[in-house]
């Protein structure tokens, strides 16, 4: 399954299917015959486990092990691979191979946008959520104490390839963390592909039907980021890929980053991005227990595991980098299946909507 993310001369496709190696291979082949340098910047995890995909691939390329986690999107690491590339001459007609989950993709993808002030990227992600979410969309970057993703810049990669056949040693918990994000492109953008995964009941990596739920995500970021690349729209646009996110990235801060996986915190922040579109009239009562059934379906949390104080929540919130003009803006759902950008909301409304999930008033 191929598809294209069109934007003009930044277009670049994405493919999605079982066995990709010999297109990945393929891609490399003309890379040498161009006579054009390139390396390989992979995750610890995924080295480990696919030296064989790897080696016969990346044989002779050279190589930068990022570790494993969260803590490597940073300064440090940025500086490591950007003299790794500079020892192994990699000059501007070069390109970055990022093989590995959102944190690869998005320390490779800055370090390519910065190295020489810019250089091509192969964005390869081994977690479901970096195949449906970070990969596409051209969002690169890194962490500061202050906040995540508060350094970086839109730098698009060149081609995408989701290949099923990595996600096969992807740990069940973090599979299940991409699927929040999958749920969450049904939830803004398409109330079919919502039925579908409520039919399917659950996926794993083998799961024949997969490529074409990757694909349908794909497909709903293409085309919402071609619209509104750098999201600069006044309302809806790009914005609306956080449905879930204001909430989720406020659990995540508050819990301390690694407590919650970023798609548990998204799923929790789904039900109350329901649960406050309940509230304020925009879809029927009994909708966010539909969306909490379909949460738990694909074994995702719908409440906090352990107390968080709401204040603390809500202050959380605000510091969030879509805050606008002090403003806390909200993505809600109109219907199941289409988001919408909201501005006006009372903070009390919020702060009873964290207890109602577990939240220490
Ligand atoms: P991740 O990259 O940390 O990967 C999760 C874990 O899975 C890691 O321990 C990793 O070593 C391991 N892993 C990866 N692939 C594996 C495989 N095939 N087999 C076994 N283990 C494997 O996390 P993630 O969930 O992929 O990405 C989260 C990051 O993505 C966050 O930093 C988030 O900010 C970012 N993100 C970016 C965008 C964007 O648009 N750029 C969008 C969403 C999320």
């Amino acid at each position: 399954m191929n598809l294209q993310v069109e934007l003009g001369d930044r277009s670049y496709p994405i493919y999605i299917a079982s066995n990709l190696a010999n297109s990945l291979a393929e891609t490399i082949k003309s890379l040498v015959v161009e006579n054009r340098p390139f390396a390989l910047i992979v995750d610890a995890n995924v080295a480990e486990q696919h030296g064989e995909y790897l080696n016969t691939i990346f044989a002779e390329t050279p190589r930068y092990v990022v570790p494993s986690g969260e803590g490597s999107k940073c300064f440090e690491q940025l500086g490591h691979i950007c003299s790794f590339l500079a020892e192994n001459r990699i000059d501007r007609s070069g390109a970055i191979f990022a093989v590995g989950g959102g944190v690869t993709g998005d320390l490779a993808g800055f370090a390519a946008a910065a190295f020489l002030r810019g250089i091509d990227f192969y964005q390869v992600p081994t977690t479901l959520l970096s195949m449906v979410d970070s990969s596409v969309g051209g969002k690169t970057g890194i962490n500061i104490p202050e906040g995540k993703n508060l350094v970086g810049a839109f730098w698009q990669p060149k081609a995408v390839f989701a290949d099923m056949d990595l996600l096969k040693t992807l740990p069940e918990r973090e599979f299940a963390a991409g699927m929040a994000e999958v749920i969450k492109y049904g939830l803004l953008y398409d109330a079919e592909f919502l039925d579908v995964l409520e039919n399917y009941g659950s996926l794993n990596p083998e799961h024949s039907e997969l490529p074409s739920v990757v694909c349908r995500c794909c497909e709903i970021k293409a085309e919402i980021v071609r619209a509104d690349e750098r999201e600069s729209a006044a309302s809806g646009g790009r914005a609306l890929l956080n449905l879930g996110h204001t909430f989720g990235h406020a659990i995540e801060a508050v819990a301390g980053y690694g407590d919650y996986l970023h798609g548990e915190a998204i799923a929790i922040g789904l039900y109350l991005a329901a649960r406050l579109s309940e509230e304020l009239a925009l879809i029927d009562r009994g909708s966010a227990a539909r969306v909490r059934k379909i949460v738990e379906q694909y074994k995702l949390p719908y409440r906090l595991r352990s107390p968080l104080s709401a204040s603390k929540l809500l202050a959380a919130m605000s510091r969030d980098k879509k805050v606008k003009q002090g403003r806390l803006r909200f993505v809600l759902m109109e219907e199941l299946g289409k988001a919408i950008t909201y501005d006006e909301i009372n903070p009390t409304r919020i702060h009873k909507l964290w207890s109602e999930v577990g939240a220490e008033v």
